[in-house]
């Protein structure tokens, strides 16, 4: 296991060496090794023997050592944070708001809700077979999770899938990206301070195939990142019926209805499509305005694009956009411009690749732009904004309804009620209304893609107890010699059965 703490296997350390760069600087700050099949089946090996005593110290202890990591990750939200900047070339202020307070509420919310959520379900059944007999459901951890996944937010997106899976009583091996496995690492320094014992956690960095290695060898796969690699997860885990759960790309519509408060969406717009350099899965991707407010909106919007700042984050409040992280991305976020500028969209700021060693992309807004556009239709994961003019809300809700995407979208109007009708139409696994991702830090509500845009959920009951098995328990306590159902079969039994199921159901009303 590599960790801040730990060093590296022998095999491990031979292994080829992935370079990691920070993308704001062009410079390369670390090497990590990647794990190889073997090594990605031992780590697997010593979780699945240190999981036993993790998951009988019971819901209270680690609940103890969840918020001794809680207090950890608040003790040392400086030196997280200036990890996640270095790999991702991300802002100060986009790693405090959505990856350290994120971090820090998760361990607390999992720690509370584990004893809840998994605690044995009592249950009544109307059926007379099982009258005065005990029926539990019950949670049990599947035993190792592994959990993959990308580059974009390091401890919320990768790490932040292992807390609930943690807190249920599994040992958890994360693959986290190529790019950016520096915050998992400490995380799992983090982790062994806070009393999470030896191989609970560890962290397997590599590549891809790593992550495939991973798969074979897990109880249970939590997989966060494109559609595409979605799609070869899928196919792998089916191969050992492995269970899985994906959070998938997304094409985040926003529609502004002519009743909105312009001013508000116009913030919203150019704030939930640029933070984080647009490299979120539930960022705001494409703008439906209806014709009356279209001009406001996209002067206004035009105006605050224009006025961020970007380039490399040296501290707090210093820029507002940071660096592409992923190299191959900014070939995508180029060609999508391209492609709509050659299609009759018209650029109103930004559009091009910035300067400087970094890799940044300029913040961009673009107009005349429709479906024909790979912009309006594909995940562009950058700081690019497209605003599309429509007649009325139908056709807003038709166009943001024609995608394969279903991960989330929002509705701007004063009249939440139409707002709210208007959003349960959307084919989206979250919509809202008059905000935008904040449901994200809701950790009570689930967070799930409809269509191409993943399966399962994240937060919520689902989020922790996809990583357990339901097993049902019946107890006959009290309970004559022989049921009158049991053998011999006979003709009078067999009458007296059919008159009860009669009786019971042949009036159309509930027993
Ligand atoms: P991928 O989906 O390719 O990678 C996500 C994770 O899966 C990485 O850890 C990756 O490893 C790993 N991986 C790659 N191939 C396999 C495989 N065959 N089996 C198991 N694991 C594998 O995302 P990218 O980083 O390539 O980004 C591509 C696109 O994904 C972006 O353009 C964006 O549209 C979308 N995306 C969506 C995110 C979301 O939050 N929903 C987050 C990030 C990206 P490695 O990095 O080492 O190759």
């Amino acid at each position: 296991m590599a960790s801040v703490e730990q060093a590296p296997t022998a095999q491990a350390q031979e292994a080829t060496g992935i370079p990691v760069e920070n993308p704001a600087t062009g410079k390369v700050i670390a090497t990590v090794p990647t794990f190889g099949v073997d090594e990605v089946k031992q780590v697997v090996a010593r979780a699945r023997a240190a999981q036993p005593a993790w998951e009988a110290l019971g819901f209270e202890e680690r609940g103890r050592v969840l918020l001794r990591a809680q207090k950890w990750v608040t003790d040392h939200a400086d030196r997280i944070i200036e990890t996640i900047v270095s790999e991702t070339g991300k802002t100060v202020e986009d790693a405090q708001l959505a990856e350290v307070m994120y971090a820090a509420g998760a361990f607390g919310f999992w720690a509370k809700q584990a004893p809840e959520l998994l605690a044995d379900e009592h249950v009544k059944s109307a059926n007379l077979l099982v009258r005065g007999k005990r029926l539990v459901v019950r949670y049990r951890p599947v035993g190792v999770v592994g959990v993959i996944g990308p580059w974009n937010f390091p401890l919320t997106n990768s790490f932040g899938d292992c807390i609930p899976a943690l807190a249920a009583g599994n040992a958890v091996v994360l693959k986290p990206s190529e790019v950016t496995p520096l915050t998992s690492l400490l995380m799992a320094g983090a982790l062994r301070e806070s009393g999470v014992p030896e191989d609970v956690f560890q962290v397997a960095t590599g590549d891809g195939a790593t992550g495939a290695a991973l798969v074979d060898e897990v109880d249970f796969i939590m997989f966060t990142g494109s559609t595409r690699t979605g799609r070869k997860v899928a196919e792998r885990a089916a191969r050992t019926l492995t269970p899985f759960g994906l959070e998938l790309g997304g094409k985040d519509p926003m529609i502004v209805l002519a009743d909105a408060d312009i001013e508000r969406a116009a913030n919203a717009a150019a704030y939930y499509s640029m933070n984080n350099g647009g490299q979120v899965c539930i960022s705001i991707e494409r703008v439906y305005v209806e014709a009356p407010v279209y001009d406001q909106f996209v002067t206004s919007v035009t105006e605050k694009i224009q006025g961020l700042r970007q380039g490399p984050s040296t501290g707090a409040g210093s820029v507002d956009v940071g660096a592409v992280t992923f190299p191959p991305q900014l070939e995508i976020i180029r060609a999508h411009v391209a492609d709509a500028v050659g299609k009759g969209a018209s650029v109103l700021t930004g559009g091009k690749v910035g300067g400087g060693p970094g890799r940044f992309f300029e913040p961009t807004v673009l107009v005349d732009v429709d479906h024909s556009m790979t912009c309006m239709t594909e995940e562009t994961f950058g700081p690019t904004l497209p605003i599309m003019k429509v007649a009325d809300a139908e056709e807003a809700l038709t166009l943001a309804n024609d995608s394969p995407y279903g991960l989330q979208a929002s509705v701007w109007t004063k009249d939440v009620a139409r707002g709210e009708e208007l959003a349960r139409r959307v084919e989206a696994g979250a919509v809202c209304i008059n905000d935008a991702q904040v449901n994200y830090t809701v950790l009570e509500l689930p967070m799930g893609g409809w269509k191409a845009s993943g399966l399962g959920t994240r937060h919520g009951a689902g989020g922790i107890r996809k990583y357990t098995q339901q097993q049902a328990l019946l107890t006959t306590r009290l309970a004559p010699k022989k049921d009158p159902h049991m053998f011999p079969y006979s003709a009078r039994k067999t009458g007296v059965m059919g008159r009860l199921i009669k009786l019971l159901y042949g009036r159309g009303k509930r027993a």
